[in-house]
């Protein structure tokens, strides 16, 4: 049973093409990526180095415009969009977990995760984040900055920061990358728990194919283009 005939995609690329860089650095990355996730799915984004994950986590993000092709995400054409109303649309929508945290170092962990929602325009952003603080278990490190955390609580706070404007889509780039492997898992862990417990969409960049089979689908990219899919039938929440 194919999911995408039954759940509408929350995520759909068609023939996407992206360069970076300027002159003679200029590379072609992306090439033709056409890709449906329908809502609620897990998807493991695998491949070799260099081969564009990052850029196509990021094309799905609205954090890069593709030359060409489309990009839509939740029923929005993200090209449709100018840059503020994109911004806009990202902080409401899309949660981002980088490999390398990616913290504002001169707030604490609380105002951290509260800038989101307040963008959003939420009254409420300090209450909010402290109670998704202590939802990641880091109920007594609200006050810290991210200096005086360890790379596990860092990627905890800023998992806390990714989901709590409650987005759809949730992506994460190798968010295990910089952590030892018992943290590793217990970061793969609270990012599987919240996903189920919101019903969010996630797509999941690593190197870890174990990890990748934990997903309803894995994606393998190969130098720019989509090489195999793998498991498309199976979507067990
Ligand atoms: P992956 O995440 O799979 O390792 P990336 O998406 O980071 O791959 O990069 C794909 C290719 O694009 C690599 O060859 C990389 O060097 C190149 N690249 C990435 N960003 C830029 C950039 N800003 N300018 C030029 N080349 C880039
Ligand atoms: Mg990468």
């Amino acid at each position: 049973m194919a999911v995408s005939e039954e759940t509408p995609a929350v995520i759909e690329l068609d023939n996407v093409e992206l360069s970076l860089g300027r002159g003679a650095a200029r590379v072609h990355i992306l090439k033709g990526v056409s890709l449906a996730i329908p809502q609620g799915q897990a998807t493991g984004l695998v491949g070799p180095s260099g081969s564009g994950k990052s850029t196509l986590l990021m094309t799905m993000a609205g954090l890069e415009r593709p030359d060409s092709g489309m990009v839509r995400v939740a029923g929005q054409d993200l090209g449709a969009l100018g840059e503020d109303a994109l911004a806009l649309f990202r902080g409401r929508h899309i949660g981002i977990v980088f490999q390398s945290f990616h913290l504002v170092p001169t707030m604490t962990a609380r105002e951290n995760v509260a800038l989101p929602l307040e963008l959003a325009g939420a009254d409420d952003a300090f209450e909010r984040a402290a109670a998704e603080l202590r939802n990641v278990g880091l109920g007594e490190r609200m006050d810290h900055y991210p200096a005086q955390l360890s790379g596990g609580e860092q990627q905890r706070v800023a998992i806390a920061r990714a989901v709590a404007p409650d987005p759809a889509i949730l992506v994460a780039d190798e968010p295990t990358g910089n952590l030892d492997e018992s943290t590793g898992r217990s970061i793969v862990d609270l990012i599987f728990a919240l996903r189920r417990e919101r019903g969010a969409t996630l797509v999941l960049v690593t190197h870890d194919l174990s990890l990748a089979a934990s997903c309803d689908r894995t994606v393998r990219l190969r130098a720019g283009r989509i090489e195999t899919e793998t498991g498309t039938e199976a979507l067990a929440i």
